[in-house]
């Protein structure tokens, strides 16, 4: 538990105040515990009120989404958007379109993202949003409507310099291009409100596999750096099937690595002689399909329902789905069939018992805040390219996560060395973003 006054006042607090907000509730408790070396050295952390500052969304914007499905009957969801702190840059973070939207997830995933913006080293804000919209089974005309509506309320809300929002869960570039269309006639300018759209009006060349790559990136820097490791030879396992798993399949795959599953909210594919990428793009990417389709042309691949992918051995676990996805049963599995590291693309995917137990059984543990960064920071490469009216090769792009990712392991290891945190990365991500973002805020006063 927490040891300084000041950080357990305000835990608490918050606790007494919003218990059911369980997904927020354990990622402030994750920053503070790791931040609690610079409370004491920093009194002016305290005399400031960062904290209570920090854990108050800036601005909490819920709207009403109406639209006429294929029968033309009215449909209402419920939209939202977070504007979580602006102290580094304006608002930045996705937007999520899934049936479990709800505030404590929305608050939890714009709090990682101020932090894992600070990481980046670019000039970015935090925020999420998103709508208890469900796209499954869904026709493209029901998207197209839906993403217009969503976008009529929020483009009051959203611009280049105040808040530019992206892709998330159930938000790919199909919707970030129906969005930005609607802002666009809304707003009546050209302007880049949005990133991830395509490379042909404003996007940038590898934000699509940006968030995949860098997890790869991290990890290989990572195992360099602790271990004189890499990828190569290794055995990895993955969860999710979406955008951010299959770059990660393609980059571990390029990097030497075996990896032998991928799942969906239905259950996994195991295939022992290495997951066949090209079949997974036609099932996911061009059919939107299930992944236990992969198993009908895959005999030697086997589907199960209803499973995580964790009971696999592997060396490498890579989350790549959802949050809450790797809890303490699993971390036992995991280790006992001995990984050595954990790196999470997904948002909050471990629990905080399974994260405690793979650090204190020496498994290298990648925070997702440090890990996933990749997506955001080519989102903000994206902004800059907007601003010049000058798009980058793909390779000019991937040269530049590549150095982001590896910076963003450097600062985690010094500031964790530095607090005495060893090599711990989720310790040193969280000081080094957290110092970031608090020196911004004493710097332009209180608010
Ligand atoms: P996608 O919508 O492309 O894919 C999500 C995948 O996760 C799907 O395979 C989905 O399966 C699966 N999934 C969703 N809910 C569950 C669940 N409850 N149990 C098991 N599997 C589930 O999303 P992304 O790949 O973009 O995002 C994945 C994660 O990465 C999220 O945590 C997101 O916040 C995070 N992230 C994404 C970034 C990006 O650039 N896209 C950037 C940084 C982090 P199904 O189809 O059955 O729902």
């Amino acid at each position: 538990m927490l040891k300084t006054k000041y950080a357990r006042k305000h835990y608490e607090d918050l606790a007494n105040r919003l218990p059911w907000q369980k997904e927020f509730l354990q990622s402030v408790l994750e920053v503070f515990q790791s931040i609690e070396p610079v409370l004491e050295e920093q009194p002016e952390i305290e005399q400031n009120g960062i904290l209570q500052r920090m854990i108050e969304p800036d601005r909490q914007i819920q709207f009403r989404v109406a639209w006429l499905d294929d029968a033309e009957k009215v449909q209402i969801n419920t939209g939202y958007r977070l504007e979580f702190n602006s102290a580094i840059g304006p608002y930045k973070g996705g937007l999520r379109f899934h049936p479990s939207v709800n505030q404590s997830i929305l608050k939890f995933l714009g709090f990682e993202q101020v932090f894992k913006n600070a990481l980046t080293g670019l000039w970015l804000g935090g925020g999420k949003g998103g709508s208890n919209f469900d796209p499954h089974g869904r026709s493209n005309s029901e998207i197209m409507r839906f993403c217009q509506a969503f976008m009529t309320e929020l483009y009051h809300h959203i611009g280049q310099n105040k808040d530019v929002p992206a892709g998330d869960i159930g938000v790919g570039a199909r919707e970030i291009g129906y969005m930005f269309g609607q802002y666009k006639r809304l707003a009546n300018e050209f302007t880049g409100a949005l990133t991830g759209k395509g490379v042909d009006f404003g996007g940038s060349y590898g934000r699509t596999e940006a968030t995949g790559y860098g997890l790869c990136y991290f990890v290989e820097e990572v195992l360099n750096k602790l271990h004189g490791d890499s990828f190569a030879g290794k055995t990895v396992t993955v969860s999710g099937s979406g955008n951010v798993a299959i770059f990660a399949v393609e980059k571990a795959q390029a990097l030497g690595a075996k990896v032998v599953t991928l799942s969906d909210s239905s259950g996994f594919v195991y295939d022992p002689n290495g997951i066949d990428l090209a079949e997974v793009k036609q099932i996911k990417l061009i059919r939107r399909g299930r992944i236990s389709e992969y198993v009908d042309t895959h005999p030697k691949a086997t589907y199960k329902a209803d499973a995580r992918v964790w009971e696999i051995p592997c060396d490498i676990a890579l989350p790549c789905a959802t949050q809450g996805e790797l809890e303490i049963e699993d971390a036992k599995t995991l280790i006992s069939n001995g990984v050595k590291v954990v790196g999470e693309g997904a948002n909050g995917p471990s629990s905080l018992e399974a994260i405690d137990l793979l650090r204190d059984n020496d498994v290298i543990f990648c925070p997702g805040k440090a890990a996933n960064a990749g997506g955001v920071a080519v989102s903000g490469l994206e902004m800059t390219q907007q601003s010049q009216r000058l798009p980058w090769t793909f390779n000019e792009v991937d040269e530049r996560l590549q150095r982001i990712m590896r910076e963003i392991a450097e600062r985690s290891l010094t500031a964790a060395q530095t607090y005495n945190r060893g090599n711990d990365l989720l310790d040193g991500a969280n000081i080094a973003s957290f110092k970031r973002v608090t020196g911004a805020m004493i710097a332009q006063g209180v608010y």
